[in-house]
């Protein structure tokens, strides 16, 4: 038996990276996905993809997560199209990197609308189903950057670390109707927002990591997959790190 087998799953930021192979692992173990992201296209084309890997459903979904109606149609269309929405992964981020005394108002503000913002809007549509049906699963993907900050990341370790703080208040919400709200606290993974990275920032970044090297997008799927599956039944408000011991 597939462990996601007869639910259904929406993931942001699912078009590439993390979010792709998450979606691509829900769909492996049985779950009907919606892949939202901000290009139609992309979306269109990464459902395709998982769809013709996995056989299983997939849809896809252009959205905004800043934007409230964005969010709310992207529940309803899950729902009109998989009749029911299980499982919520707020998985799109963005960075604005740079120092404080140089970083923009606006760099603070897009970074905080996408990374949290955008999952208050999502779980607050993804709520209302699953409240209702007394169960569901929201898995927010923070960083270890929210952990332990970083310098020119200002923004984008603010917005993590509120994550954390937003994924317990709904674990506690919703704990009395049965929906589990976890994170995940992804280290350096080997993404598009990572390859920019020069080769000595790299170096560097390995010399830090107990395990010495970058992780894999795969190895956040499976992270996630878990807390997606029965496996995690009796885990809410959690952050589990999938760092490579970088933080402890
Ligand atoms: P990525 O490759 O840049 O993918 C992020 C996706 O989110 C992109 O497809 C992007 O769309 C989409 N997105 C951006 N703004 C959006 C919006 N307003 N509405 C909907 N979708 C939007 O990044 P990644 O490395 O896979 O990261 C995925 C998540 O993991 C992020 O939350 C990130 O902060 C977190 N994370 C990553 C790492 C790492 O080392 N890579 C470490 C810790 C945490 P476009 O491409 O069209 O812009």
């Amino acid at each position: 038996m597939k462990r996601l087998e007869g639910k259904t799953a929406l993931v942001t930021g699912a078009a590439r990276g993390i979010g792709l192979e998450i979606a691509m692992a829900f769909a492996a173990e049985g779950a009907a996905v919606a892949v939202a992201d901000l290009s139609q296209q992309d979306c269109a084309a990464a459902a395709a993809e998982i769809a013709g890997k996995t056989g299983a459903k997939a849809i896809g979904l252009g959205l905004d997560v800043s934007k409230e109606a964005d969010c709310e149609r992207a529940i309803e269309e899950t729902i009109a199209a998989f009749g029911k929405v299980d499982i919520l992964v707020n998985n799109a981020g963005i960075t604005r990197d740079g120092l404080v005394l140089r970083m923009k108002e606006a760099d603070f503000d897009a970074v905080m609308d996408v990374n949290l913002k955008g999952a208050f809007l999502m779980a607050k549509a993804a709520a209302k189903p699953m409240l209702k049906a007394r169960a569901g699963r929201i898995i927010n993907i923070s960083s270890v950057v929210g952990q332990s900050g970083q310098a020119g990341q200002a923004n984008y370790s603010a917005s993590k670390a509120g994550l954390i703080g937003l994924t317990k208040s709904l674990a506690r919400e919703f704990a009395p109707r049965q929906v589990l709200v976890n994170a995940v606290a992804p280290g350096f993974i080997r993404t598009r927002m990572t390859e920019g990275l020069k080769d000595e920032a790299k170096t560097k970044i390995y010399e830090m990591i107990p395990l010495g090297r970058m992780g894999e997008p795969g190895e956040v799927a499976k992270a996630a997959l878990f807390l997606a599956g029965d496996d995690s039944a009796y885990i809410t408000g959690q952050v589990l790190a999938v760092n490579g011991g970088l933080y402890m």
